[in-house]
């Protein structure tokens, strides 16, 4: 008998077990990421995010605040190059409502929560 043409068992149980993951997977897999709860800014994050955007410290991919600002790490960049220095040199966003800013705060967060409390900045 040709073993090429033979059916491990066990193949196929992994075969089905590949099959009935991937269809699982499938709807999340297309889906758009949901929206991360976060909670409201504190005063104090509000008027450290105020330095910050003041100092122009905002990220040049994404126009807000997070850890590795302007670096391979925002959240935005969906590949890129960079070069010896670590610099991005190229790179490609994605698409919009397609990416994770549940870390990023937005210049227009800080001024949005001021707003919502009426309130004038201390
Ligand atoms: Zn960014």
């Amino acid at each position: 008998m040709p073993r090429g043409y033979t059916v491990n068992p066990l193949d196929q149980a992994a075969r089905d077990t590949i099959r009935t993951a991937q269809h699982l997977l499938a709807p999340a897999a297309t889906s758009a990421l949901p929206a991360a709860a976060r909670p409201a800014l504190t005063d104090q994050e509000k008027r450290d995010a105020g330095e910050l955007v003041s100092a122009g410290k905002m990220c040049a991919f994404c126009a807000g605040l997070h850890v590795g600002a302007s670096t391979p790490a925002c959240p935005r960049l969906a590949a890129g190059k960079v070069n010896g220095d670590g610099i991005v040199t190229e790179f490609s966003f994605w698409p919009d409502g397609q990416w994770d800013t549940s870390r990023i705060v937005f210049v227009a967060d800080v001024a949005e929560d001021v707003d919502e409390d009426g309130k004038e900045p201390t």
